[in-house]
């Protein structure tokens, strides 16, 4: 019962990102770059969901996400939700929305692309949000993010 417990413990301030699928759990912790911040992070995975077979939840203490930081996850997790936690309730319910481009992330899909030789930041124009494919600015290849590895 110990999942159940966390699935419900509260947090007085912050943030409850819930939905995301359970094998994208470090890839979502990666690119909100979890690692480097000092507040109580509570995570659990491998929860029973409709939705998603199996889901991932995080639980942030006094972290408030600004929207273009939040949105980068819709690549990995774009059914998660989040509730904004204020006093032990939720004062607001937020899902997250694919961005117009995304910069970094993911590696290019083509082995000649220039930002797979040089130190230039990966840039991609989102040009089908539903199916999350990608066009690389710089080689114009298209990319599916489920398919390459992550920066
Ligand atoms: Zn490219």
């Amino acid at each position: 019962m110990i999942n159940k417990k966390l699935e419900v413990s509260a947090i007085k301030d912050g943030t409850v990102i819930d939905h995301i699928p359970a094998d994208h759990l470090f890839m979502v912790i990666n690119i909100l770059k979890l690692n480097e911040i000092d507040n109580t992070i509570t995570f659990g995975t491998n929860f029973e969901s409709k939705k998603l077979g199996r889901k991932a939840i995080i639980k942030l203490s006094d972290v408030f996400f600004k929207e273009k930081d939040i949105n980068r996850i819709a690549l990995f997790a774009p059914q998660a939700k989040l509730n904004i936690i204020k006093d032990y309730k939720v004062v607001e319910k937020k899902t997250v929305e694919l961005p117009d481009e995304i910069f970094g992330i993911i590696r290019c899909v083509n082995p000649k692309c220039i930002t797979n030789h040089e130190k230039i930041k990966t840039h991609f124009k989102v040009i089908d949000k539903q199916a999350r494919m990608l066009l690389c600015h710089f080689c114009e290849k298209v990319t599916d993010p489920e398919k390459v590895d992550a920066l």
